[in-house]
C-alpha cells in the first residue's frame, strides 16, 4: 500500500485550506497543539480525515471505509479529535440501578440468554413489593437513575408496569425511571390495545422519564430474522422511538455487533439512528453493545475482539455527528477496554449499575456493579476529567449530606 505524507504535513495543509478549524475555541486549539499528528497508511482515509477537520458530514461509503481499514489508530485519531471537540476532557458517568422485573418473555431471540418460557427453570417474575426492594437495596451510594428493563411476559398487564412506576416514583421521588425498550414499549401497546403514542404517554403519566436504547439490535430484515425473528422490525423501532421523542421522551440508541451482521449492515443502522436524529434531537447517547454468545442459541460463534469493539466507538462517534454523546458500556468490553475507549471516541463509561443481569447470562464476566470511586479511578487514570452525571447529563453534585443536580 502506497505511503501518505506524514500527517503532520497534510495536516498544515489542512489549516491552511480551513482556517476555521484554527479559529476553534482555545480548548479545541489546546487540543490541537497536543495532539499527535495524524497519520495513516490507508489512502482511503486521507479524505474522510479532510471531512472531519472541516466538521463535514461522512457518507456511507465513508463508514464502510472505517470499518474497512486495519488502522485503528488512524480512526481512533479522528474519533478523538472529534470527541475533544465536543467535550475536551469531560467523561461523564452515573450512579444508577439496574432493575430487571422478570425474564420471562415470548420473543425466543437467538441473541439472548436471559429471556426464559414461562414455567421454565430459572424463569422468575417479582412482585411489586420485591421490585421495590430491589431497588431499595442499591440505594446506599444516593442512586440517580433506575434502569429497569425485562422480558415480553404474557400475562403481566400494563397496569403492572404503571404500578411499578408510580410506586418507585413514590418511594424514589428524585431517581430518574430510565425505563422499558422500544420493544417492550410495542409490546405492552399490544397486550394493552392501545396505540403506541398512548402507551408511551401513560407510561409517562405513571413516572417514567426516559427510554433506554436496547432492543435495537441491528436494523437490517436479514439480520434480524436469524438473531431476534420474533422481535419489532426496525423501522417499527425507529417509530415508537420517534413518538417517544415527540411527547418529550428523550432516549438512548443501541447496536448489538459482532454476531451475523456486516459491514454495511452496521452502516445501514448508523445512518437510521443518524436520519431519525435529525428529524427529532432526543437521542442522548450512541451505545454499541458487543455480542456475548455464551449460552445463547450462537453460542458457536466467537466473541468480539478488542479492534472490533474500538472500531464501533470510534465509527460511532464520527458517524453520528448529531448524538452529543457515545457511551463505553464497561460491562460489555470490560473496564480496561472501555478506559481506553475514552481515547477512541467515548466520552461516557456509563454507570455503577449494580447487579447487571442479562449479559451475565450470556457469559459476561465483568463484575455486577462497580463503585464510584473505582469509575472515577479509571476515568481519571485515562487522563480524562469525571464528571457525575444525571440521566439528562447535568452534572451532580455531592457533599456528605446532600446531592444536587444542576438544572
Ligand atoms: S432479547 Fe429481549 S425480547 Fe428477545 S428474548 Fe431476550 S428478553 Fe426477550
Amino acid at each position: 500500500m502506497k505511503k501518505l505524507p506524514r500527517a503532520g504535513n497534510y495536516g498544515k495543509l489542512f489549516f491552511a485550506r480551513n482556517p476555521r478549524s484554527e479559529t476553534q475555541s482555545c480548548g479545541i486549539i489546546n487540543v490541537m497543539a497536543n495532539a499527535h499528528p495524524f497519520q495513516t497508511d490507508d489512502p482511503r482515509l486521507a479524505p474522510i480525515h479532510a471531512k472531519v477537520m472541516a466538521g463535514e458530514r461522512l457518507d456511507a461509503a465513508d463508514a464502510v471505509a472505517l470499518y474497512r481499514t486495519g488502522d485503528i489508530l488512524a480512526v481512533g485519531w479522528m474519533a478523538n479529535h472529534v470527541r475533544e471537540r465536543m467535550h475536551g476532557d469531560k467523561t461523564y458517568f452515573n450512579v444508577n440501578r439496574h432493575i430487571n422485573p422478570t425474564n420471562v418473555c415470548v420473543a425466543a431471540c437467538r441473541l439472548c440468554a436471559f429471556g426464559r418460557k414461562k414455567d421454565t427453570p430459572g424463569a422468575y417474575t417479582m412482585a411489586l413489593e420485591e421490585a421495590f426492594e430491589t431497588a431499595a437495596s442499591g440505594y446506599s451510594e444516593a442512586v440517580t437513575e433506575f434502569h429497569i428493563v425485562g422480558g415480553l411476559h404474557p400475562d403481566l398487564p400494563f397496569q403492572y408496569f404503571l404500578d411499578l412506576c408510580s410506586g418507585l416514583k413514590q418511594r424514589f421521588p428524585q431517581v430518574h425511571l430510565k425505563a422499558f425498550t422500544m420493544v417492550e414499549v410495542a409490546y405492552l401497546s399490544k397486550r394493552a390495545k392501545l396505540s403506541i403514542r398512548e402507551t408511551l404517554e401513560q407510561l409517562k403519566a405513571s413516572g417514567v422519564d426516559s427510554l433506554p436504547g436496547g432492543g435495537a439490535e441491528i436494523f437490517a430484515d436479514r439480520v434480524r430474522h436469524i438473531i431476534c425473528d420474533h422481535k419489532i422490525d426496525g423501522s417499527q423501532w425507529l417509530e415508537t422511538a420517534k413518538i417517544a421523542h415527540q411527547i418529550g421522551l428523550k432516549s438512548n440508541a443501541t447496536m448489538l455487533y459482532g454476531h451475523v451482521e456486516n459491514d454495511e449492515d452496521r452502516v445501514d443502522h448508523l445512518l437510521k439512528l443518524r436520519a431519525l436524529q435529525d428529524e427529532t434531537g432526543g437521542f442522548q447517547t450512541f451505545i454499541p453493545l458487543a455480542f456475548h454468545p455464551d449460552n445463547t442459541p450462537l453460542q458457536h460463534l466467537p466473541k468480539t475482539t478488542g479492534m472490533l469493539d474500538m472500531k464501533q466507538i470510534a465509527v460511532g462517534r464520527l458517524v453520528l455527528d448529531n448524538f452529543p454523546h457515545i457511551k463505553s458500556y464497561w460491562q460489555m468490553v470490560t473496564s480496561k477496554m472501555a478506559q481506553i475507549s475514552l481515547r477512541f471516541g467515548a466520552d461516557d463509561m456509563d454507570g455503577t449499575v449494580i447487579e447487571e443481569k442479562i449479559y451475565h447470562d450470556a457469559g459476561a464476566t465483568t463484575p455486577q456493579g462497580m463503585r464510584r470511586e473505582e469509575l472515577e479511578r479509571l476515568i481519571r487514570a485515562a487522563g480524562r476529567e469525571p464528571i457525575e452525571r444525571d440521566t439528562l447529563y447535568r452534572p451532580v453534585t455531592r457533599t456528605e449530606t446532600s446531592v444536587t443536580v444542576a438544572v
